[in-house]
């Protein structure tokens, strides 16, 4: 019997009940926008900034409108100015380099290991063409961050980190953000909450987070904050700084709060619905798993696999059989950028020149949605298909069917 996968990974969970509850609060108020309350009410968004800095562990919060726009205010906050370089991987999605072009800037891409982390010897080599790195941990995975720190210490490299695979994630205790001058998220649907569209920007820098909050379009209204600097901070920053306006509405923030209580809890299930397709794939031939080091305590809201030197046609083929199953893989290797799987070199606005071991490895890399709404036994099904399908090409039995 041939088995069938007939999950949806597009479907996330509904929005938790008590969210819904607060957004028809909000709805009835009709007070939506953040700067909007009445006598001393606080708004879902200056309090949801407040809950993710104690989440996180940091001093300052700016929810706004997208994680691109987090990148990108964080880039102008630093002082990116139109034609410097910035360094960023050349494995990750679209909207990194985008945040980096859309302060002028232009990328510097570092290469990627087997191990689907920032090659650090390539970024070494890197590190005098540029004083910022972007670093995306890109589908969750994190680099050596002791070594990497050290590095950019040692060169005045100023890091900024985007975290929309990472949230909740740490390296050796220390959460994901909380490395660099500044930390991004997302709460775009396929993060680890959800508002549809939405980010957050931290910090621990006052003036840092006073020119952030000014960019992101605080209308001198700032003292409504609450994970925000004093106001003296704001004294000069707020004539001297462009309001760029990205804001996040009390809508997003009310069903995003109650998300953010529940995190801890759902990074368990995601990660014991990763653990069980690590399982059910290990030792496939010809598949290689990517390793999750001791120090790294991740947050699975995807999973890859590397088949390292295989030919696009039997990759293909393989994508081919597995979609045939109702399992669908996204691929990096393909020839023209698809759905969210561009490559450095799809980014033609961006020159680069070729980066071969990279390349080898971004031509393997396979990459899965693990959406909540998968049940740990649809975990063990899609491993028992793509291993059947890995071995099937692998052994050249396609022919022998
Ligand atoms: C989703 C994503 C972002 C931010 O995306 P937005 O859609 O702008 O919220 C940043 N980096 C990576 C790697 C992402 O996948």
């Amino acid at each position: 019997m041939t088995e069938i996968f007939t999950g949806s990974f597009t479907q996330q969970e509904p929005i938790p009940e008590a969210g819904i509850a607060a957004a028809n609060a909000v709805m009835q108020s009709g007070r939506l926008h953040r700067y909007n309350t009445s006598g001393d009410e606080i708004a879902e968004v200056a309090l949801l900034e407040e809950e993710f800095a104690e989440t996180v562990g940091s001093k300052y919060c700016l929810a706004v409108a997208s994680g691109g726009y987090a990148m990108t205010t964080a880039l102008r906050a630093t002082g990116v100015r139109h034609g410097d370089k910035v360094l960023t991987n050349a494995f990750t999605l679209a909207p990194v380099p985008g945040a980096i072009a859309a302060v002028g800037g232009v990328p510097v891409f570092v290469g990627v290991t087997e191990d689907l982390v920032i090659d650090l010897d390539d970024l070494s080599a890197k590190l005098d063409q540029s004083n910022v790195l972007l670093l995306s941990h890109m589908r969750g995975h994190i680099c050596d961050m002791d070594r990497l720190m050290a590095m950019c210490d040692a060169a005045g490299v100023t890091l900024i980190e985007d975290c929309a695979h990472t949230m909740g994630a740490a390296w050796n205790g220390v959460p994901s953000g909380r490395w660099g001058r500044f930390g991004c998220y997302s709460t775009q649907t396929y993060k680890h909450i959800n508002s549809g569209e939405g980010g957050f920007l931290i910090c621990d820098d006052a003036e840092d987070m006073a020119r952030a909050i000014m960019l992101s379009g605080s209308y001198m209204l700032f003292e409504k904050h609450r994970a925000a600097p004093p106001v003296e901070t704001f004294a000069k920053i707020k004539y001297e700084t462009p309001n760029i306006s990205g804001r996040m509405d009390n809508l997003r923030a009310a069903i995003l709060r109650p998300q953010l209580r529940n995190l801890a809890e759902q990074a368990k299930r995601w990660n014991a619905r990763y653990r069980v397709l690590e399982e059910g794939l290990a030792n496939t031939p010809g598949l290689r798993l990517i390793p999750r080091p001791e120090k790294e305590e991740f947050v699975a809201s995807s999973f890859q696999f590397l088949l390292l030197d295989w030919s696009p046609e039997t990759v293909q083929s393989v994508l081919d059989r597995c979609t045939a199953r109702g399992v669908e893989l996204k691929w990096f290797g393909g020839a023209e950028p698809k759905g969210f799987t561009s490559r450095y070199d799809s980014w033609q606005y961006a020159p680069s020149s070729r980066m071969p071991a990279s390349d080898r490895v971004l031509a393997g890399v396979v990459d899965m949605r693990l959406p909540l709404t998968f049940s740990l036994e649809d975990c063990a099904l899609l491993a028992r298909i793509i291993r059947a399908e890995v071995s099937a090409v692998y052994q050249g039995d396609v022919a022998a069917e």
